[in-house]
């Protein structure tokens, strides 16, 4: 063999070993994010079928805070541990009255949304945990970010969509856990632009992966106004839950939104603050027998832990979150809707179909 012909023929060998070792190191980094299975629904530890969702509250945080705590971590240094801890207790508590799922609905712009806590809290409990990709209202959450790139005449619909689109089929960060739903929200009395853009995004996502859509409405206002949005850009009713109706006494503003076909969620039971537990029971109970049981699904919407210093409530305050507790609809609300009439076919309807079919599209 000539000379020539030698180093040719070692150029390719290193080019072949190159080449293949470069396939063996990718192959692995490659492998790590797995498609979800088509009909699977993305839980913090993994796709998990529609029906082992069991009993579901749809509407909970494990962590949160309101955007802007971080400034004083300083002072309040998120504490892993503790959380793990309190967090534990709470679900083993939920868990004696038969709860199998639970959605944190943090979003992203808020505190609190930590999917190594969800991991480490699923592992230990059994517990199905789902987390949601998405972005707040324009004054609770963090919109500057965006709102400063919508000045350069930005697409803010098309960058939020990339976002919650790549965590739910890659995950959040490099945590490897892939968002299950969508949470976005609006204020009071009317959706902002900034809103309106969060909510665009939330339906191309939605077109893309087939997550459904979970909302945050700001006081008793605003239900209405997000289906008609979402159904405008091309949602499937059926897989929005707007959240929040219990925000308001007036059954006709829920029959209002129930019209547009997709899921209401009575997701504040225990928050007597905002509507009194008799008010609630009197609403779900008058819309079960008007045969509304498969759109509605109850939750508390509790935070555990809340980040950052402790709010020091006033001493005439000091029972009102008295039932605000992850047990409480279990323990509470649920005998009372059966002493009003409410059938345990609808309220398995409400607290187990309901929140498959969310899922199913159904
Ligand atoms: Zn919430």
């Amino acid at each position: 063999m000539s000379q020539r012909s030698r180093s040719k023929v070692s150029v390719f060998v290193i080019l072949s070993l190159l080449l293949f070792s470069l396939f063996f190191v990718s192959a692995p980094l490659q492998a790590a994010v797995k498609a979800t299975p088509p009909g699977m629904i993305n839980s913090v530890l993994g796709p998990i079928s529609p029906d082992k969702l069991g009993i579901s509250l749809m509407h909970e945080h494990f962590t949160f805070a309101y955007p802007g705590w971080y400034a004083d971590a300083t002072i309040a240094p998120e504490d892993f541990k503790a959380a793990l801890k309190i967090n534990i207790g709470v679900i083993k508590t939920a868990q004696k009255y038969g709860i199998k799922t639970i959605i944190d609905v943090t979003p992203n712009d808020a505190g609190g949304r930590n999917p190594a806590l969800y991991k480490a809290l699923a592992k230990k409990t059994g517990l199905n945990i789902i987390c949601a990709t998405g972005l707040y209202t324009e004054h609770e959450g963090a919109p500057t970010y965006w709102t400063t790139k919508a000045v350069w005449g930005m697409n803010l619909p098309k960058m939020m969509s990339e976002l919650f689109i790549k965590e739910i089929t890659m995950g959040i960060g490099k945590t490897g856990v892939k968002a299950g739903v969508i949470k976005i929200g609006s204020s009071s009395p009317k959706m902002t632009t900034y809103e309106t853009s969060v909510h665009k995004a939330a339906v191309i996502a939605q077109k893309s992966t087939g997550v459904p859509i979970i909302t945050h409405t700001d006081g008793p206002l605003g239900g209405v106004e997000q289906a008609e949005l979402l159904i405008a850009e091309g949602a499937n009713p059926k897989k929005v839950m707007i959240g929040h109706v219990s925000n308001s006494k007036d059954i006709e503003y829920h029959k209002a939104i129930l019209a547009k076909g997709v899921y209401i969620a009575f997701d504040r039971i225990g928050l007597d603050i905002i509507t009194p537990f008799d008010v609630n029971l009197k609403n779900v109970t008058e819309l079960c027998k008007q045969g509304y049981a498969n759109q509605i699904m109850l939750s508390h919407d509790t935070v555990n832990v809340w980040l950052g210093r402790q709010t020091v409530l006033p001493e005439q305050f000091a029972k009102a979150f008295d039932n605000w507790r992850i047990d409480h609809i279990s323990k509470d609300f649920l005998p009372a809707l059966k002493a009003q009439g409410v059938t345990d076919e609808q309220i398995k309807t409400m607290m187990v179909d309901n929140p498959k079919n969310l899922f199913l599209g159904k």
